[in-house]
């Protein structure tokens, strides 16, 4: 299965992909995640990304796709399937995207976009916590973890993002409409796209996805 995740920034992209990933156990490669990471550490290229995301603009196209490229064309086995998040962004980066997976002789079964309301989206965005060991991701009223500030899971501290926060969401909000949006013509055009309701709870859509997986049985192939 080889899919992408498209939808506004706290869309729930992340939460359904955690999901999706462990069921199906694809690759799940976020670039908001690899782009976190590398900031983390201390160098040029740290700087210069963390220049863009923290006033939540997007990273210049062509760092973002080396970054895709490397990780399809020698990170992983792009045949043992995979779930992109948050990439493409750009028209530029989806026609790259097809260029890539043509290169490792592969195309993609289906990009699936959650569909999100704007008053949901600065709620989610603005009371979201993530686990700087695991990244599990949380939020403060929908789905707090069972002791304050500390994951489930790894008991790792949890942390709001940098850029989560209203005045960065607007700037991520208007470059999505205007940059990111339009790629979904793109997608319809070469009959990939699958709207999906991002109102509705994680577990419902991820339900209502391995539905529709099972209901298409040429996802299986890969
Ligand atoms: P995300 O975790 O997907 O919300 O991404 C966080 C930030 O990383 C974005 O606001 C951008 O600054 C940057 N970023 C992530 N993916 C991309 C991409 N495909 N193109 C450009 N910038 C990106």
């Amino acid at each position: 299965m080889k899919i992408v995740l498209l939808g506004p920034p706290g869309a729930g992209k992340g939460s359904l992909a955690a999901l999706i990933k462990d069921h199906f156990k694809i690759w799940h490669i976020s670039t908001g995640d690899i782009l976190r990471e590398e900031i983390s550490k201390v160098s040029p290229l740290a700087a210069e990304i963390k220049s863009y995301i923290e006033y939540g603009n997007l990273v210049p196209d062509t760092l973002i796709t080396k970054i895709v490229d490397q990780k399809l064309t020698y990170g992983l086995r792009p045949e043992e399937g995979f779930m992109l998040d948050g990439y493409p962004r750009t028209a530029a980066q989806a026609e790259d995207l097809d260029k890539i997976l043509k290169k490792t002789g592969s195309s993609l079964d289906l990009v699936l976009d959650l569909e999100t309301s704007l008053n949901l989206i600065v709620k989610r965005i603005t009371g979201r916590r993530i686990c700087r060991k695991c990244r599990a991701v949380y939020h403060i009223s929908n789905h707090p973890p069972k002791v304050a500030n500390i994951c489930d899971t790894c008991q790792g501290a949890l942390h709001q993002r940098a850029d989560d926060n209203e005045e960065t969401v607007k700037t991520r909000m208007e470059i999505y409409a205007h940059t990111t949006a339009p790629i979904l013509d793109y997608y319809r055009k070469h009959d990939k796209l699958h709207t999906i309701d991002g109102d509705e709870e994680t577990l419902v859509l991820f339900q209502e996805f391995v539905q529709f997986v099972n209901e298409n049985k040429e996802f299986h192939k890969n």
